[in-house]
């Protein structure tokens, strides 16, 4: 099954899912409801958009850097909706006046050096794609997103949401939505969705703790904490220690996220629950990390995200992960005691069904 206007290996993958939006716009909030229509005008936009970015990577390899080695562009929307135009700063551009200019190339500079330095990955690629960040898009647009190429940023209405790129766990997240574009091309739907989005959440919190030096423990484990309002302060969009209770309001309604199989989401809403179901393999991913350390289980979760393929369901991602495990573990790079610590966390969590 398939729909939205995204194809099977590139996604438009939006930090805020639609049915928050929905239930925002229900209840009178107007930037909610401009944001979601202009995502519907960059969907139908996007079709076209797929045969460029198939293939055509190069496209993104926007210069100054030395071939494979990636560097940021970030570009000023001011407002409006056309990407690429008005470059703020680039690679080795001193600071801009403009904090949101610098948080979006700081932090997707921390993102990218996560990835080279603890999991030795060039970029999303491999081949140090560029990487292209626009930020001030739209007029109080309340999302951000990956579009197969590059990044866009919304300010927020400042009221509700504040800039989508105050966030290092959001920037994380979609850039990550970067690599399983180069590597699975795991489908946007159902199942193979929702580990989708799990992978970018997973990414988007460890390269959050690496770079706060947090520990399991002291981490929040949550996704989204920093860009909410001063209406909705102290929630957030999602929670990977404990799904489901993220956000409750009347703006945005009830986090729907379960954090065990006998709750999975079987509705139709976000493209069957990508952004709702990725709360079980989440809340294993927490109880893993909260015995064996953050840093290892994502090397555990990197080298199986490696070795996933696009259709892969939960019962065969967690087979995917202890292969990964046993692997490490043989390598000496994690304990033995890994595996079982996984196979007990995905049965905590009603995996594999
Ligand atoms: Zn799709
Ligand atoms: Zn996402």
């Amino acid at each position: 099954m398939h729909k939205k206007g995204c194809s099977k290996s590139v996604c438009q993958c939006f930090i805020v899912p639609n049915y928050i939006l929905e239930n925002m716009a229900l209840n009178d909030v107007e930037a909610a409801r401009v944001s979601l229509a202009k995502s519907r005008q960059m969907r139908r936009r996007r079709i076209f958009k797929e045969y460029d970015i198939k293939g055509v990577t190069a496209l993104t390899d926007a210069g100054s850097g030395r071939h494979g080695e990636s560097a940021r562009h970030v570009y000023d929307c001011k407002g409006g909706t056309k990407l690429r135009v008005n470059e703020a700063r680039k690679e080795g551009d001193r600071s801009s006046g403009d904090h949101v200019v610098n948080q979006a190339y700081d932090y997707s500079g921390v993102v990218r050096d996560y990835f080279k330095e603890v999991l030795h990955r060039n970029s999303m690629d491999n081949e140090g794609l560029d990487l292209i960040l626009n930020v001030h898009y739209g007029n109080k647009f309340t999302n951000a997103y990956w579009d197969g190429d590059e990044m866009v940023f919304g300010d927020g209405d400042g009221i509700i949401f504040s800039n989508f790129a105050d966030s290092l766990d959001v920037i994380g997240h979609e850039l990550t939505h970067g690599v399983t574009q180069f590597t699975s091309g795991l489908e946007y739907e159902g199942q193979s969705g929702a580990l989708n989005e799990h992978l970018s959440d997973v990414f988007g919190v460890t390269i959050k703790q690496y770079h706060l030096k947090q520990t399991a423990a002291d981490a929040d484990w949550l996704i989204g904490a920093d860009i909410m309002g001063p209406t909705l302060k102290g929630q957030a969009l999602r929670s990977m220690k404990a799904p489901g209770t993220a956000f409750d309001n009347k703006l945005m309604g009830k986090d729907l996220q379960p954090d065990h199989m006998r709750n999975f989401y079987k509705g139709e809403r976000d493209n069957h629950g990508v952004h709702i179901n990725s709360g079980i393999p989440n809340k294993a991913f927490y109880l893993v990390s909260m015995e064996i350390g953050t840093d290892k289980a994502a090397l555990i979760w990197f080298d199986a995200m490696q070795n996933l393929f696009a259709t892969a369901n939960f019962n065969q991602f967690v087979q995917v992960v202890i292969k990964a495990a046993q692997k490490l573990a043989d390598g000496g790079t994690v304990p033995h005691t890994a595996i079982k610590t996984i196979e007990d966390a995905f049965k905590a969590v009603g995996l594999p069904e």
